[in-house]
């Protein structure tokens, strides 16, 4: 029987990549304690950390930049059916997912991001067929759509629509049926000694355990747990939910929009299917106006970012995005809601220890599709000691802090100079 005051693990963050972690240690038979607030019922009188996952529908598909982030979600997509199976939470449904972008083949200064062939090559690494559009192509498949012209497609047909918040209860449930004790509170303090670390929250409880996993989301540096901070940049991303009377009536698939117009990039983001929100309403759901254009440093600019809902500017411009998409199509209401984002200076996760007993957990942009198996490698690498993975370890180091520049805005750099 396991002593109750004392964890081989402290989970910090009940996201997707802590009640991942959670789950994956619970499943190596670790005794784990996971620590981290619900969902809260609403945001405009907020206070405290907030999260990259309070939504109904993420894309887990082949079609991202970095391969290493691919394959992690490509393992992790291999689990989906067992951990349904396990925690009886269905949290994915299939989908078409249709990536947009520019026509840049046969620059010189091709950036990555608009590199179809790297994505080709990508997908065909991992065994996923993926289907290349050229602009005449992309009319042929897509009739009722308008593009901006000199656009161009990737197509993969078996991808995947995965709702974050059932991601989450999925984990959870297996890991707490896995024997974790799951604690919904928000920790304050992480004290480190020479045999423990021990964390104390909000609430006033107090945990021991052998080591911690923080896994924070883009809240990490604000929360101040670590004695340095870890390079990264922290955004409040805006979710522009428009309503559709009948999704039936919307023939489009799950799409990723780089759009440049006049040689300017003006979108870059999501334009997602219809799907069904808590509220019972249909909506799609576009990011990508103003994705990267707050930085937030601490829990207050934190809450009082969320308390705003959103930049409301984003509404006009989705309506104009969506307008141009899909003219003839009629779309109701719109409103903001405020999402957590976060980048890394390497543009790859980050899986690594802040010190002897502490390990950090970090993947801002594509951390659904690939949590459950950045879980896996976390616990493995917590009980174990040793990095045991195919991929090096180097790939999930922290960045340099001298080297904190942050990757993302290169598509955004890459947008405005195309
Ligand atoms: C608009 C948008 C679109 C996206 N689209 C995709 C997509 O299509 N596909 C994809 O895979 N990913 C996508 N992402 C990214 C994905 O949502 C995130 O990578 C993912 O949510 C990260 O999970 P996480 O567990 O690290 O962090 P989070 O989801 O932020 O969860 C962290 C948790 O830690 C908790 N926490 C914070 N501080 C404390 C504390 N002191 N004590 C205890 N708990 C604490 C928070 O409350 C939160 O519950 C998107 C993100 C946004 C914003």
């Amino acid at each position: 029987m396991h002593d109750q005051s004392r964890f081989d693990v402290a989970v910090l963050g009940a996201g997707p990549l802590g009640a991942a972690t959670a789950r994956h240690l619970a499943d190596q038979g670790a005794s784990v304690v996971v620590v981290g607030p619900d969902e809260p019922a609403r945001f405009d009188d907020h206070q405290g950390v907030w999260a990259g996952y309070y939504d109904q529908g993420r894309l887990a598909h082949v079609l991202e930049v970095p391969l290493v982030t691919t394959l992690l979600a490509t393992r992790s997509i291999r689990r989906f059916d067992d951990l349904s199976a396990r925690s009886g939470v269905v949290f994915t449904k299939p989908t078409e997912s249709l990536t947009v972008l520019p026509d840049t083949s046969g620059r010189r200064d091709e950036p990555e991001w608009f590199d179809r062939g790297r994505l080709l090559r990508n997908a065909e690494d991992l065994g996923v067929p993926v289907e290349s559009l050229d602009e005449d192509d992309l009319r042929r498949e897509y009739p009722h759509l308008r593009f901006a012209p000199g656009h161009v497609g990737l197509l993969q047909r078996d991808a995947l629509i995965l709702n974050p918040r059932e991601l989450v209860r999925a984990e959870l449930t297996a890991a707490v049926a896995g024997g974790a004790t799951l604690v919904r509170d928000e920790i304050t303090d992480l004290t480190e000694t020479s045999d423990a670390v021990s964390i104390t929250s909000k609430s006033g409880s107090s945990w021991v355990a052998d080591y911690a996993v923080l896994a924070t989301g883009a809240a990490t540096n604000a929360v101040g747990l670590l004695d340095r901070p870890i390079p990264m940049t922290t955004y409040g991303a805006t979710v522009v939910l428009v309503e559709v009377p009948d999704p039936d009536e919307v023939d489009m698939p799950a799409m990723m929009y780089m759009r440049v117009t006049g040689g300017e990039g003006d979108f870059g983001g999501i334009v997602m299917s219809p799907l069904r929100y808590p509220d019972g309403r249909w909506y799609v759901k576009v990011s990508g106006s103003s994705l990267l254009a707050n930085p937030l440093d601490n829990t207050s600019d934190i809450a009082a970012w969320v308390r705003t809902g959103g930049r409301a500017r984003d509404i006009d411009e989705t309506r104009a995005l969506l307008g141009e998409l899909m003219p003839g199509q009629t779309f109701g209401e719109a409103h903001t809601r405020p999402c957590m984002v976060c980048e890394t200076p390497t543009g790859l996760p980050y899986l690594d220890r802040a010190s002897e007993r502490v390990t950090v957990v970090i993947e801002g942009e594509r951390g659904a599709m690939a949590a459950d198996e950045i879980g896996r490698l976390a616990a493995e690498y917590t009980l174990t000691g040793r990095w045991r993975d195919g991929l090096p370890h180097e790939v999930f180091r922290f960045a340099d802090s001298s080297a904190a520049v942050p990757t993302s805005p290169e598509i955004q750099e890459a947008l405005l100079g195309s």
